[in-house]
């Protein structure tokens, strides 16, 4: 009872804008439920289709399951690949029991895949710019497994061994802090003056928006509240990204996941949402400040987003 008395201080709430479901998000989302429409339940999907625990459990509920590998799918059952993609050796072990497949891989974790082939193929030594054990990197990855090394940070950066350092190029995960990589890149650059970039950043316009916006809220609240579950890539960068402005942020899964001695004497919250955290999840949240006091709620935007991606042919209506 005393923690919410001191949480009753919140007045005010700004919203960044853009926040939560990408277009990559949105259309992973819409190829389970176009399956599930089309095919008919159960629609098998290898790993999270994105990382989220609302939109998994809702999916499952109607009738997706989610499994690890693709050889936990009974043979020739409907098989969605997630968001984050695979790497060929996936793509082959479907094959290998005839599953029929749709890939709902973001198009522009897609791009990264290509950039990877393609630099593996010009006799490049490829630095992937991520995190171990992550979907997407453990797709790009596998694209030329004797080709690409993982960077995870400036230690890595500092230490990675090529083949021949005229031949080097740089990939990025599409989740990362905009500004973690150019710290890696500022050391791998020193190293390899010949680094070849992509053609265009990986980091992807999604990731860079909602970081853009968040910074900017952070910077005139007391607390940040970013809205995301503890396996996304991207709401996690957003809690870092907040905190380096100086203000505490914290990551919660839902209204439930506020803990009342954050907001102890709190008068303006930020609020923000990962690129897999659905709008409504996020209407819950600013529920719950609003019970606690908050008079205002309102929005900033500081950029506008208007991307959509096609989807599949085998879920185009
Ligand atoms: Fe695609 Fe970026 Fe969304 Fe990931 S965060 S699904 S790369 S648009």
């Amino acid at each position: 009872m005393r923690e919410w008395a001191a949480a009753t201080t919140v007045r005010r709430v700004v919203l960044a804008a853009p926040r939560s479901f990408c277009a990559g998000v949105e259309r992973a989302i819409l190829v389970v439920e176009r399956a599930l429409e089309q095919y008919g339940p159960p629609v098998y999907v290898r790993k999270q289709i994105v990382h989220n625990t609302h939109v998994v459990a809702d999916l499952s509920r109607r009738g997706a399951i989610f499994v690890d590998e693709v050889d936990e799918v009974p043979e020739g059952a409907m098989t969605v690949f997630s968001a984050h993609g695979v790497s060929p050796a996936v793509r082959s072990a479907a094959a290998d029991r005839h599953l029929p497949t749709i890939d709902a891989t973001c198009p522009l974790v897609t791009k990264v895949h290509s950039e990877a082939r393609r630099f593996a193929e010009h006799g490049d030594t490829v630095l992937l710019i991520g995190h171990a054990g992550h979907e997407e990197t453990d797709g790009v990855l596998g694209e030329a497994p004797e080709r690409v090394r993982l960077v995870q940070d400036v230690g890595d950066a500092e230490r990675v061994r090529v083949d021949d350092p005229r031949r080097v190029s740089y990939l990025v995960q599409t989740t990362l802090a905009v500004d973690d990589v150019a710290d890696v890149l500022a050391v791998l650059r020193a190293r390899f003056p010949d680094l070849a970039a992509p053609p265009s950043d990986d980091i992807c316009y999604a990731t860079t928006n909602r970081q853009r916006a968040v910074a900017e809220i952070a910077d005139a609240c007391d607390a940040v509240l970013v809205v995301g579950s503890v396996n996304s890539s991207n709401s996690k960068r957003l809690v870092e990204v907040a905190e380096r402005t100086g203000t505490p942020a914290y990551l919660v899964d839902g209204a439930g996941g506020i803990d009342l001695r954050w907001l102890a004497g709190v008068r303006s919250v930020g609020v923000s949402a990962g690129a897999s955290a659905p709008p409504a999840v996020v209407d819950e949240v600013v529920a719950a400040l609003s019970g606690l006091g908050a008079r205002t709620v309102r929005e900033h935007t500081a950029v506008q987003e208007d991307v959509r991606f096609m989807l599949p042919k085998e879920v185009r209506q």
